[in-house]
């Protein structure tokens, strides 16, 4: 996921390509259209050195894009497991599931693999995620507004959902219309917005 203000601090860096290459595997953020993103991703049975590799390259390519959460189906690997960080909270949780929600919030939601579009959108304000550290612990998170948001984002992402299989016909006729409108512009072109509410 990405939020505007981490979206505006790579306007003042040098433009980067939007890969990053270590242990000769190269991860692309693959974006909307390509049916990676449609896959549902298998739960992870067994935590192993090359998981911990695939977590480590997933906050790299996160931090570079940049964004505060990443879900590894969006580097286009089939697997429950996502990683954030917001305010210098690293974090790695696998086979996440949310088990209680609860309020509704509002947020202008962005999502690395659709650049250059925001998305107003409601979704529940609280949730509470349970999963697996990569200690192979049982963990549960209270979330509330932005955090809550990107756990409900990434899990998505984890079961094949993007942002404009949340709208209704209409609206993601003008979304993926919006959409398409950026993809033509220069990176650092100002994003474009779109309020669902
Ligand atoms: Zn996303």
């Amino acid at each position: 996921m990405t939020m505007m203000t981490a979206a505006k601090r790579s306007s003042d860096q040098t433009p980067t390509c939007q890969s990053v290459a270590l242990h000769s595997v190269t991860y692309e953020i693959r974006t909307f259209g390509d049916p990676v993103l449609k896959a549902i991703a298998e739960p992870v049975t067994n935590i192993d050195e090359k998981l911990v590799r695939l977590t480590d390259e997933m906050f790299d390519v996160m931090y570079k894009a940049p964004g505060i959460g990443l879900a590894a189906t969006q580097i286009g690997v089939q697997r429950q497991v996502f990683v954030y960080d917001i305010e210098e909270e690293r974090k790695v949780i696998l086979n996440p599931q949310i088990v209680e929600s609860s309020g509704e919030w509002v947020y202008d939601e962005g999502c690395l693999s659709i650049p250059g579009l925001y998305v107003e959108m409601l979704r529940p304000k609280r949730i509470l995620v349970r999963g697996i550290n990569l200690d192979g612990n049982q963990v549960e998170f209270e979330a509330d507004e932005l955090l809550a948001r990107l756990f409900q984002h990434e899990v998505d992402h984890l079961n094949g959902v993007l942002m404009f299989d949340r709208m209704t016909p209409d609206q993601r006729r003008e979304a993926v219309t919006l959409y398409r409108a950026r993809e033509g512009q220069p990176k650092d072109a100002e994003p474009y917005h779109l309020k669902l509410v």
